[in-house]
């Protein structure tokens, strides 16, 4: 790409992010190298997503440097044009294509960086720089600031003394999406539904999961996304209990349920979807049982992002009915050895046994002190979504639990995962893992569900999966 498809998206950013910065701050930002997939290939290209935000530049070997107050505020180094290169690598902008196509006030080469950024950074005080991520890179501006000192005793600029943490400023404003940022994660969202949609129709017994990952992965570049934002998983009966499974292998049986895990990459801003269907097209009523309740959680969880609703009171909504649900299930019952087992991983004290005459709501408490509910609820409820599937922002501030707020999305993906060998658990149950994700926009007026297009109720998925193999 050698011009950016959405300029006025990046000069934003940079705007943002130049107005939060404090007198005295620059910003130094490095793309990703190329990874090495095996021998002599590479992995593809994906751009740095910090540089990306900022700039819309999507080659390696590139340095950007922000400075707050400058004439010339935004500066970049870049490949050079090399004809004979690009005639192997690909096309590349070059310095003269940074300023005329992305906005840099100026350009260089990026071999001229070390020699260059001593000046640039004379008179800051505080570099936001990740620091230790990259030694080569660190070393280079270890170089520069050190050159920079010996400068400042002739000249007496300021000179940095300070690295903050990209975290701080430019993590928090990627936490809160603009609507142009949304325009692009809806269209994630959508091709994401669509492709969701497709998968379902064309599941029935026989069927490989590495068909489904196909037709995922095919709908979301044949719909313009890059791909899928992180690697899917189409977990047939027992696949769902394990959590990242990504070998996508084996055939789906009847009778079983699938679980597939699945995002479109739209322009670097990703979907995060889960859905779980039956493969023959009905849930069994074991199935239809944790299903609907993992469906219960994750409803009640999004009616929960609103404005000033914590992460963890979010989390702890979808815990609450789990546990509940899983001890009227029989799922979860009271038993001492297991709750001696379950505390003795937690920094808590071993509780009194609860007495015969416990009432459901002492029991359900009880639970979820020991965390017991976590031999089958394990993971959090959600995370922050954007060009990073889990994207930036913190989700603690000064040791309060973040509060939801406009703009932000995240994810609110309850699970339920039966161990096919868990013979804590009634059978009927052993190897169903469900889990249930949509993305969620918090606004003043209440949570907006992104990923609503593929259907998560029982009728509708019935009616749906198997339905294009009906059809002929
Ligand atoms: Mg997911
Ligand atoms: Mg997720």
């Amino acid at each position: 790409m050698t011009a950016p498809r959405h300029p006025d998206l990046h000069r934003a950013h940079r705007r943002r992010l130049l107005d939060a910065l404090q007198p005295g701050d620059a910003v130094l930002l490095f793309a990703s190298p190329h990874h090495i997939r095996s021998n002599d290939t590479e992995y593809r290209y994906r751009p740095d997503s910090d540089l990306w935000y900022l700039t819309g530049w999507e080659q390696p070997e590139c340095a950007v440097l922000l400075r707050k107050d400058a004439a010339q505020p935004f500066l970049m180094f870049v490949q050079p044009r090399n004809p004979e290169r690009e005639t192997w690598e690909g096309r590349r902008p070059g310095p003269e294509g940074a300023v005329a196509r992305f906005g840099a006030d100026a350009a260089w080469p990026y071999d001229e960086l070390a020699t260059r950024l001593p000046d640039l950074l004379m008179g800051y005080r505080d570099l936001h720089y990740a620091v230790a991520r990259d030694a080569d890179h660190d070393q280079l501006v270890i170089g520069a600031i050190r050159a920079a000192r010996r400068k400042a005793r002739r000249n007496g600029l300021d000179v940095p003394d300070a690295f903050i943490d990209p975290a701080r400023v430019l993590h928090e404003l990627r936490l809160f999406k603009s609507e142009a940022e949304l325009e692009l994660m809806r269209r994630a969202a959508d091709i994401t539904c669509q492709a969701h949609r497709l998968a379902m129709a064309m599941t029935a017994p026989g069927v490989a999961e590495y068909e489904l990952e196909a037709a995922l992965d095919g709908a979301f570049r044949r719909m313009g996304g890059n791909g899928p934002g992180y690697s899917t998983i189409v977990g047939g009966g027992a696949n769902a209990t394990i959590l990242h499974y990504v070998e996508n292998r084996d055939p789906l049986r009847d009778g079983d349920l699938v679980c597939v895990d699945a995002g479109c990459e739209y322009d670097f801003y990703t979907a995060d979807i889960t859905r779980t269907w039956p493969v023959n097209g009905r849930f069994s009523p074991a199935q239809r049982q944790l299903y609907q309740l993992v469906l219960d959680a994750q409803l009640a969880a999004i009616d929960r992002v609103r404005p000033g609703v914590s992460h963890k009171e979010i989390h702890d909504t979808t815990v609450a009915i789990l546990t509940r649900g899983m001890v009227r299930l029989g799922l979860l019952a009271y038993d001492r050895a297991a709750e001696e087992e379950a505390v003795g991983k937690l920094e808590i004290e071993l509780p009194d046994p609860l007495p015969d005459d416990a009432t459901e709501d002492q029991l359900v408490d009880r639970l979820i002190e020991t965390e017991r509910y976590k031999r089958y609820y394990m993971h959090g409820t959600g995370h922050w979504l954007g060009i990073d599937v889990h994207d930036v922002g913190a989700y603690v501030a000064l040791g309060d639990s973040r509060r939801t707020q406009p703009g932000m999305v995240q994810t609110i993906e309850p699970g339920l995962y039966v161990a096919p060998d868990d013979e804590q658990a009634p059978e009927r149950f052993r190897g169903i893992g469900i889990r249930i994700e949509d993305d969620v926009l918090c606004t003043e007026a209440g949570p907006v569900v992104l990923t609503a297009g593929v259907p998560k109720a029982i009728e509708e998925i019935e009616a749906l999966v198997g339905s294009e193999l009906r059809a002929r």
